[in-house]
């Protein structure tokens, strides 16, 4: 192929257009699986559109399908905080598996001057595919497990290898890239359909998977305890690494008792699901919000410091003042509850505590401070605390197996 048509730039904005859509609506799926597959081989799920790119362009607009898919997860999923050279790397090993998969159709196919899409035909052009998916598949696979077995020689092979059904995954994907380029050479109006297809399977079938009752929790839809303690850990391994600093908030509902006493339990859980949500949009997307008790909620603030945790911690704090919560209230009459408010404890890792267990402690601390100082205000962990208030929570806790009972209480 000499020149780049103007079909191959439909075709270029078009694929573009369907990764974009594609990584935004699985933008917080994305963000979960990423940080709980740390460690182990993480699936390119946009395979669908590089693959497809692949069969349909010349190779410079493939690498450019490539650059935004990589520029826009950097920005929206991985919101610059990831180690560069690590998406570096992995944006290195798609390039060189596209390539090995060029490289094999390309040597099938030598004298081709269609997009491959077009050219491949009849049993040649289906051993073709299949042995182009497999080398991109290969080479992508041995690059990213051969790295991490090198940095992290003695994590277990089971993590390492990851899951087989995140390979099939990308089976999946390459197989579907394929249909899509077959789709749009041939049948290009039926393009929509499929990419429509595509977004709703994506979606449909792995969300429900990630929001399962194990890890969220059903009145608020929040992260149930074990799943965020879970995050907690990799985000706080991932702070070490980077030699960064992570917040960690937990919220307590102010007279929380008043509002179920005043209009009933069906009422507080509405409350809930409420402050809920206003926790969810107070802070960043990829911000992490369990539900830790009744009316408790955890957060885990990646990459900031003192400050930033304690802006964030008077965000929360201020859109739950904000609520104004329409509840049927004991007799079934409509009444908006308004005026609530929280008590908020911070903790920021390294100053207060450099493992879950003694940040979760030292936030609680804080929190206990809060409500003693009269409630509705934010209070951050003293840097060294020698006796801790909240022993009859830290009990608790320890029962349910959040934390551990020989945690270094301060650090
Ligand atoms: P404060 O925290 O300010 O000291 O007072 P509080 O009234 O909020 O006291 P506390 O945190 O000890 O009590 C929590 C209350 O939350 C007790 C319970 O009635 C209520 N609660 C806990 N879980 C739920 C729930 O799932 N739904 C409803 N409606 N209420 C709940
Ligand atoms: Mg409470
Ligand atoms: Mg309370």
């Amino acid at each position: 192929m000499s020149s780049i048509t103007a079909r191959d730039w439909l075709w270029f904005g078009l694929l573009a257009l369907a990764a974009v859509v594609h990584l935004e609506a699985a933008r917080g799926l994305e963000r979960v699986r990423e940080v709980t597959a740390e460690g182990s081989p993480h699936t390119h799920l946009q395979s669908v559109w590089f693959f497809a790119a692949l069969l349909l362009l010349p190779p410079p607009l493939v690498a450019g399908i490539l650059l935004i898919s990589y520029v826009h997860s950097w920005l929206r999923v991985y919101r610059r905080r990831a180690l560069v050279h690590r998406k570096v790397f992995s944006a290195a090993t798609v390039v060189l598996a596209l390539a090995g998969a060029y490289l094999v159709l390309a040597a099938i196919f030598p004298t081709h001057t269609e997009p491959f899409a077009v050219t491949l035909s009849g049993p040649l052009g289906l051993v073709a595919v299949v042995v182009a998916g497999f080398i991109y598949w290969l080479v992508n696979y041995a690059l990213v497990v051969g790295v991490i077995l090198l940095t992290n020689p003695d994590r277990p092979a089971r993590k390492v290898l990851g899951r087989a059904s995140d390979q099939l995954m990308i089976a999946g994907a390459i197989g579907l890239g394929t249909g899509m380029a077959i789709v749009m050479i041939s049948q290009p109006w039926w393009t929509p359909l499929l990419i429509v297809t595509v977004l709703a399977l994506h979606t449909g079938l792995l969300l429900p998977q990630f929001r399962d009752a194990s890890r969220t929790d059903a009145k608020t839809g929040l992260f149930e305890p074990t799943f965020w303690a879970e995050l907690t850990n990799d985000e706080l391994d991932r702070a070490r690494r980077l030699q960064g600093t992570l917040g960690l908030l937990l919220v307590d509902l102010d007279h929380f008792k008043r509002v179920n006493d005043g209009y009933g339990h069906l009422a507080g859980d509405i409350v809930l699901r409420a402050v809920a949500e206003a926790i969810k949009h107070s802070v960043r997307g990829h911000d992490m919000v369990g539900r830790y008790g009744g009316e408790e909620f955890a957060i885990v603030l990646p990459g900031l410091g003192a400050d930033d945790a304690c802006e964030a911690a008077e965000r929360v704090r201020a859109a739950i003042a904000e609520l104004a919560v329409t509840v049927p209230d004991l007799d079934g009459e409509t009444q908006v509850i308004r005026g609530l408010t929280a008590s908020v404890g911070a903790a920021v890792y390294p100053d207060h505590g450099t493992e879950r267990t003694s940040l979760l402690l030292a936030a609680d601390a804080a929190l206990y401070d809060a409500k003693t100082e009269g409630r509705d205000r934010v209070r951050i962990a003293e840097a060294v605390r020698p006796s801790l208030p909240s022993a009859r929570r830290s009990q608790e806790w320890i029962r349910l197996g959040l934390v551990r009972d020989d945690a270094d209480k301060v650090s």
